[in-house]
This record gives structure tokens, sequence and C-alpha cells, in this order.
């Protein structure tokens, strides 16, 4: 679903990517892992075709208007309903797509009619995956969807996210490696702009012949 060849992005001095080359497969639960300002956040925008990269090249099997990203910590106007913020999602993407359906799907069935002002940050989190998801994308971008939660809130938005095998390709970024560990099949750990690992998760983990890789992450 996506294939990057020796993609870069220099801010000025800084190098934030230093030639990745990507492959996300298409189905995949992909997990970008990697520490605090690793490049996750350039790479999702570049991706998303929010930013532009320095060099390199970037191919998506989907057309741009079935790719759905959701940024670090989403906001929404508090005053609109949980409702109110997917029926707006759905008029900007795709008419057909189910607004009550996501809801239930993201687990908000009962705080729709409330207005977002009063949820918690997973239940925003989870509001931002359903608007995401209302236009029926092939590929959906999450950047840190579950980091910055608590235990409860971060479970939530992890079986969401599992829940979505099957409905498109899903690359979500995280700088804890267990939540990758729990959702994803396919992980790729970035480390100072570098892809230092990219594959299965269970290479990367210990297996039956011990740890193949050892990779220090927060
Ligand atoms: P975080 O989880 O903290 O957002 P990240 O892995 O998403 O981290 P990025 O936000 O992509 O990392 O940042 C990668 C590096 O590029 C960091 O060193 C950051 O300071 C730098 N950087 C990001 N955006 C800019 C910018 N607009 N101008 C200059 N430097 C930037």
């Amino acid at each position: 679903m996506i294939a990057t060849t020796a993609l870069s992005k220099r801010y000025g001095e800084h190098l934030a990517l230093d030639e990745v080359a990507l492959h996300v497969p298409e189905g995949s639960v992909y997990g970008l892992a990697g520490r605090n300002g690793a490049g996750k956040t350039t790479l999702i925008g570049i991706l998303a075709g929010l930013r532009r990269a320095t060099s390199g090249t970037v191919t998506i099997d989907a057309p741009p208007e079935r790719v759905a990203v959701l940024a670090d910590a989403p906001r929404f106007d508090p005053w609109l309903t949980g409702r109110e913020v997917v029926a707006l999602a759905q008029r900007l993407t795709d008419p057909e797509g189910d607004i009550d359906g996501v809801l239930d799907q993201a687990g908000l069935t009962d705080a729709k009619g409330r207005r977002v002002g009063g949820y918690s940050r997973g239940m925003l989190q989870r509001l931002g995956v359903a608007a995401a998801i209302v236009g029926r994308p092939r590929l959906l971008l999450l950047d840190e969807p579950a980091s910055a939660l608590d235990p409860q809130g971060r479970r939530e938005v992890l079986d969401l996210i599992a829940r979505l095998r099957g409905t498109a390709t899903v690359l979500f970024s995280s700088h804890i490696l267990g939540d990758v560990q729990e959702v994803c099949d396919t992980v790729g750990v970035l480390d100072h702009g570098r892809l230092l690992f990219q594959g299965p998760i269970d290479d990367l983990l210990v297996g039956a012949a011990g740890p193949r890789y050892v990779v220090r992450l927060r």
C-alpha cells in the first residue's frame, strides 16, 4: 500500500528523515515505533501530503481521497456533538458514509449526542478515528493515537485499531513498543530519522531463536 524510496527530510541543518524505505503491505496494521523526535510525525505528514519531502519518492496505492489521517492530539470544536463532528467529516468525504455505524464502532453510541468539550482524551481519539473512517478510507494514518492516554483509554483505542483490520490498511505511530506489539503485524522502528528495522513483529521481539534485534525505545 505504501512504498517510499530514499525518503529524506531536512529542517534547515537538521536531518529529520534519512533515506527511509518504508514498505507497508496492503491490509496490514503497521506500527511505526520510535522515540519522541525520531521523525514519526514528519513521516506521517509526508505520507498524508501535508509536508513536503526534501528528496526521495512516495508511492501510495490509493487515491488521495481514500487516504485519511488523524493528527497527534486532535482538536474539535467543543460545542459540537460527537455526531456533528462525524457528520461534518462525512459531508467532506463520502455522503454514503455511515455516521452512526462508525460512532458505534468507536464505542461512542451513548456519547454521540453530547458536546465534545466534555469528552475524555481517549474519547476524542476514538472520535477522531470515527471521523477518519466515515469516508471509508483505504489507508488510515494515525499519529500517536494512544500514547497520551490513561490505561483504559489506551486499551479502548488499541481495541478499536484492532477492529479496523480488514477494512483498511492502518499505519499508526507510537513511542510505546508494547502498543505496537499488541495490535500490529508489521513494525518499523525509526530512530533519529533512520528506519532501523522493518518487518514482522515476531522478528523484532523475542522468538524461538532468542532476541534477534535489540532496539532501545522509551
Ligand atoms: P514526537 O513524538 O515528539 O512528535 P516524532 O517522532 O513525531 O516526535 P518529528 O515531530 O517528526 O518526530 O520530529 C523529528 C525531528 O525534526 C525532531 O528533532 C524535531 O525537533 C524536528 N522538527 C520537526 N518539525 C520541525 C520543523 N517544522 N522545523 C524544524 N525542526 C522540526
